[in-house]
């Protein structure tokens, strides 16, 4: 018989997830902080919970996918909260962007309470999410992973056993310098074009199917085209991310100058109040020093 599933955690990633998992049969009890959301898991086939305790009395795997590490934490630790009602043997798979140090320190809390955890942060979006394509980028213990790899196959297509606990996260800071640094190349390059009168469309078109094509730029090509900065992914989190990948990079004396500099646009962006946007709007930094 398949596994029992907790999932906390229903947002823009969390909702379409758990209903895969629903889909390939499992067994899923969410709760989350939206009413809406938790209708719209037992919509799709799955029950709910009205707490954290309660979602995870009798899950043998209990998922994450909250914002940051003070959700993780306070979901972990609390009073209410998964080490305290958990049953002994169960799998926490925290799937949520955080700090790997956050990670190793869960792990090494969870097991003495017989909790066995995997950091499992994602990468490929919302739409990923839907279509069930996600890379997933493990840390953990080999037989942990061998476990749950019936679980990650119905939610992703790439899925990697990165090394110990916390290796998960420090790729997935990786993947976050590399997808902002990348945005930030395609939002230059949209004020650059637009400015010298070129069509914006034929030359985002032709750009897709050379060297400057990415994953990026075909994703939020319409975002670009139509400024569309629903997220998606907000800005908020990525500003989260690039504070998690500088530190981590300061601290094993990784120099990331670009990166440095699109963390500060980040910021920037964010003070100015757009941190609710999708992370397509770097263009809207690079407009403003533009003047465009
Ligand atoms: P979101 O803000 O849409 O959803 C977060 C969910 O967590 C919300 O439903 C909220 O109710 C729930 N939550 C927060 N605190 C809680 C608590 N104490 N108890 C129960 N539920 C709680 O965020 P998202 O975009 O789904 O991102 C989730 C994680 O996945 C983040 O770490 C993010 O960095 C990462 N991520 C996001 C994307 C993306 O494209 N959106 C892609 C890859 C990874």
């Amino acid at each position: 018989t398949l596994p029992k599933i907790a999932w906390i955690g229903l947002g823009i990633m969390g909702s379409p997830m758990s209903e895969n998992l629903v889909k390939a049969g499992y067994q899923v009890t969410g709760f989350t902080l939206e009413q809406e959301k938790l209708d719209r898991l037992a919509a799709a086939g799955g029950s709910t919970a009205g707490s954290v305790a309660e979602a995870v009395r009798d899950a043998d795997v209990i998922i994450t996918m909250v914002p940051a590490s003070p959700q993780v934490e306070a979901i972990a630790y609390g009073p209410d909260g998964i080490l305290a009602h958990a049953r002994s043997g169960a799998l926490l798979i925290d799937m949520s962007s955080i700090t790997p140090q956050t990670s190793i320190d869960l792990a090494r809390a969870a097991e003495e309470k017989g909790v066995r955890v995997l950091d499992a942060p994602v990468s490929g979006g919302e739409a990923g999410a839907i279509e069930a394509v996600l890379s997933i980028m493990v840390g953990g213990g080999q037989a942990d992973f061998d476990e749950a790899r019936p679980i990650f196959e119905a939610l992703g297509k790439t899925i990697v056993l990165c090394g110990p606990h916390g290796s998960g996260q420090t790729v997935k800071a990786a993947n976050q310098l590399i997808v902002a640094v990348n945005i930030q190349a395609c939002a230059e390059a949209v004020v650059f074009l637009e400015k010298s009168g070129v069509d914006l469309k034929a030359a985002l078109d032709v750009l897709g199917g050379g060297l400057a094509g990415s994953t990026v730029l075909a994703r939020k090509k319409e975002n670009f085209l139509n400024r569309d900065f629903k997220p998606g992914f907000r800005i908020d989190l990525h500003h989260k991310d690039m504070g998690i990948v500088t530190d981590a990079a300061r601290t094993v004396g990784a120099a990331l100058p670009v990166g440095a500099v699109v963390a500060q646009l980040v910021t920037s962006l964010r003070a100015q109040g757009d941190g609710g946007l999708d992370h397509s709007a770097l263009l809207r930094a690079v407009e403003r020093l533009s003047g465009a």
